[in-house]
C-alpha cells in the first residue's frame, strides 16, 4: 500500500481510538493487527490513540488505516467494516463534543422531523469543524440535506476508482438519524468523494416526513 503524506491536520485522538476499538470489536485483535500493520501505524497495536480531544492523529493515518481496511477485506467488505463501526461510534463521541452535547435532548422535542435533523445535522458539522481539522457545512435542497465535507479525514490523500470511499462517515451519519428519528436505520448516500476525484464528500439525506 502507498503510504500518504502526512497532512498536518488533526483528528480528535477520541474519535479515532472508538473507531479502531471498535473495529476490533468487528474484526478481532489478529485483524486490527494486521490492518495496522499495513497502514504504517504498527504503534497503535500497543499504543492507540489516548481517550482525549487532542487533534492526535493526523488526517493521512485516518485515511490510511481505512485504505487498509479496503486492501485486506476488498472495498465491499471494508467499507462495511468502516460503516458499522461509524454506527458504533456515534454514541461515544455524542458526550465528547460540545457542539454535539448541546442537542443532546434533540430526540425528545417537540419539533418536526426535518427541522430536527436540520439542527442535528448542523450540530455535527460544527462538532467536527470545531474539534477537528476536518471542515463540514450542511447544504439544504428541498427534498433533501446534504451532509459537505470539504477537507475529509476517511479519504484523505487517497485515489479510489470503485466508489466513495468514506463510508466511516456514512455510518456516524446513519446513527445520528437513527438516534434522532428513531425508526427503521437509513442507508445514506455519498454522492460525491474527494478521492474520485469530487471537490468535496458530499451525502445525501432524504428529507423526513414532517
Ligand atoms: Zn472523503
Amino acid at each position: 500500500m502507498a503510504s500518504i503524506p502526512k497532512s498536518g491536520y488533526g483528528y480528535p485522538n477520541h474519535v479515532a481510538r472508538a473507531f479502531l476499538l471498535e473495529l476490533e470489536n468487528l474484526m478481532g485483535k489478529n485483524g486490527v493487527s494486521a490492518m495496522l500493520n499495513r497502514s504504517g501505524l504498527e504503534p497503535w497495536i500497543a499504543a492507540p490513540p489516548p481517550e482525549d480531544t487532542e487533534r492526535g492523529v493526523d488526517f493521512a493515518e485516518f485515511s490510511a488505516l481505512l485504505a487498509a481496511l479496503d486492501d485486506l477485506y476488498g472495498p465491499r467488505g471494508g467499507r462495511g467494516l468502516a460503516r458499522r463501526a461509524g454506527w458504533a461510534v456515534f454514541p461515544q463521541i455524542l458526550p465528547l463534543m460540545p457542539a454535539l452535547r448541546s442537542v443532546a435532548d434533540l430526540p425528545g422535542r417537540a419539533l418536526p422531523a426535518p427541522e430536527k435533523l436540520g439542527l442535528a445535522l448542523q450540530a455535527l458539522a460544527e462538532a467536527f469543524t470545531s474539534a477537528s481539522d476536518q471542515q463540514a457545512a450542511v447544504a439544504t435542497e428541498h427534498d433533501a440535506f446534504v451532509f459537505k465535507v470539504t477537507r475529509c479525514p476517511a479519504c484523505w490523500g487517497r485515489k479510489v476508482e470503485d466508489g466513495p470511499a468514506c463510508a466511516a462517515i456514512d455510518g456516524l451519519l446513519e446513527e445520528c438519524i437513527h438516534w434522532l428519528l428513531g425508526g427503521e436505520p437509513i442507508r445514506i448516500e455519498e454522492t460525491e468523494c474527494i478521492a474520485l476525484g469530487g471537490t468535496s464528500c458530499s451525502f445525501r439525506i432524504p428529507r423526513p416526513a414532517p
